[in-house]
């Protein structure tokens, strides 16, 4: 593995694994006949086919000869732990056993993990209690409550110190190799692994805390063989049974598959080849191979917890919004708005946003953040072009520095969670965009729906980043 390699394993499934009713034995019985379920799924001829073409096309068009950088995820070097559900999820010896060795035919393996799955409560305010182990390194504190932060922001749930009369609780430890939670609420202290300085980020530790609200991964869904296609020959051998599709579709809450999900595994997870992805976006959405493991909670990572929590049924009434946003989980009388849109009723434009018209006359546009500290750092620019006109943006470089976007940058990111552009050229921003974190190969110009696109700069990661973007209108 290249880069920064963080091993996940929890100590609290360590000890259980050991325990009944699900002994070592069986836990790895079961992700056999996964894993066997994951073979077969992919083997026909037609998957194969397809398989093969979508391998040239990105040996093709990623030929380059980039260092590629790793951003440390929950996933990054996991491959080696058995006892971790999807790669970074602590499951219970009940939710193990329900999950995974259960009669396929009368329940449904997903279903039956959620009704082992408790969540927090009460619904419609749920109260979660947080404790950092004895020793938690007092610098990361910070971060872990940003984190905490950013789900009050946007939820209805809400975190407060553990007294002595909780029973339940989350406890931050730092005493762990990699990143990893339960899912769900499973009663008494339950671990959010955190090893510094790896996993001490707001985009991971808001990823666990996802999982410990009660979420799995998208790439898991049941209607996942719609988007991606997943490469069985370059996953690392016995790690198969973490792309185990769900058998129904009981936790997707009606909403759309999201390649930008925070919850969706990079494409690279368990590669036994750490330049080629294991999961292959499907040819009718190529553009978002890029794009799996968003940087943050997108707008529907953020709307399934509300709905899970049920968040605004408690509202009197639900919101009028425009530009697809919903009444916020976290303030009955105001709007949560999909990336682009402010205002009370998304009815504006960010104010730190940079509006610029857009004209047939090529123009470049330059962004950059310099990155200075370990804090996440965005920048949104609006391309406006006039009524019916649409836009062309081209990414031509990606680089560290405005100086050094115009030479070859060296340097590639394996994925673009800690750091990218995303382009959104669609009308519709509840869905996330078209994610960039090298200078693509070929340059790929990006089309609008109707006469806006976005572009959203962002870092999560202590290196600074510029972009040059050409634009114009057509
Ligand atoms: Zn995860």
């Amino acid at each position: 593995m290249l880069g920064v390699a963080f091993f996940l394993v929890s100590v609290v499934v360590a000890s259980l694994a050991d325990h009944d009713p699900i002994n070592k034995h069986g836990v790895n019985e079961i992700e056999k006949k996964m894993s066997r379920e994951v073979e077969d799924e992919f083997s026909g001829t037609a998957n194969q086919d397809e398989l093969e073409v979508l391998k040239r096309q990105y040996s093709s068009s990623h030929a380059v000869n980039q260092t590629l950088i790793s951003i440390p995820t929950e996933l990054d070097v996991n491959w080696n732990k058995t006892n971790l559900f999807e790669g970074d999820i602590d499951l219970t010896p009940e939710q193990w056993k329900v999950a995974l060795d259960i009669d396929p035919v009368t329940r449904s393996r997903r279903q039956a993990l959620y009704s082992a799955m408790e969540m927090w409560q009460p619904m419609g305010g749920a109260i979660i209690p947080y404790t950092f182990e004895r020793g938690f390194p007092a610098q990361y504190h910070q971060v872990v409550r940003d984190a905490l932060a950013f789900w009050e922001q946007r939820t209805c749930i809400k975190f407060r110190l553990v007294n002595q009369y909780d029973y339940d609780a989350i406890v931050f430890n730092h005493n762990a190799d990699g990143c990893s939670s339960a899912v769900g609420r499973i009663g008494g202290g339950q671990y959010i692994n955190l090893e510094a300085p790896g996993c001490m980020s707001v985009t991971i530790i808001a990823h666990e805390l996802s999982h410990a609200f009660g979420t799995l991964h998208v790439q898991s869904r049941v209607d996942r063989d719609t988007y991606v296609q997943i490469d069985t020959s370059n996953i690392v051998p016995g790690t198969e049974h973490n792309f185990a599709r769900e058998p129904n579709s009981f936790s997707t809450y009606g909403l759309p598959y999201e390649f930008g999900s925070m919850q969706h595994y990079f494409s690279f997870a368990f590669a036994i080849d750490p330049k080629k992805p294991t999961i292959y976006a499907r040819p009718n959405y190529q553009r978002f191979q890029g794009s799996m493991d968003g940087p943050r909670a997108t707008f529907w990572d953020t709307v399934l917890i509300n709905k899970m929590y049920k968040c605004t049924d408690k509202c009197l009434k639900q919101m009028g919004c425009w530009a697809g946003g919903v009444t916020d989980g976290a303030d009955c009388y105001k709007c949560f708005c999909p990336i682009g849109y402010t205002g009370t009723n998304c009815e504006k434009r960010p104010d730190d946003a940079q509006i610029m018209n857009v004209s047939d006359t090529p123009q470049s546009v330059k962004m950059e953040l310099k990155g200075a500290f370990r804090a996440f750092e965005e920048k949104l620019v609006v391309l406006q072009a006039p009524a019916g006109k649409r836009i062309e943006a081209t990414l031509r470089t990606f680089g560290p520095t405005i100086r050094a976007v115009n030479v070859h940058c060296r340097n590639a990111f394996r994925m673009c969670r800690g750091i990218g552009l995303e382009i959104l050229p669609l009308t519709d921003t509840r869905t996330s965009g078209i994610h960039f974190c090298a200078t693509p190969n070929p340059l790929t110009p990006i089309y609008s729906e109707a006469n806006t696109t976005l572009l959203y700069l962002y870092r999560d990661i202590n290196y600074p980043v510029a972009v040059d973007v050409t634009v114009r209108s057509f």
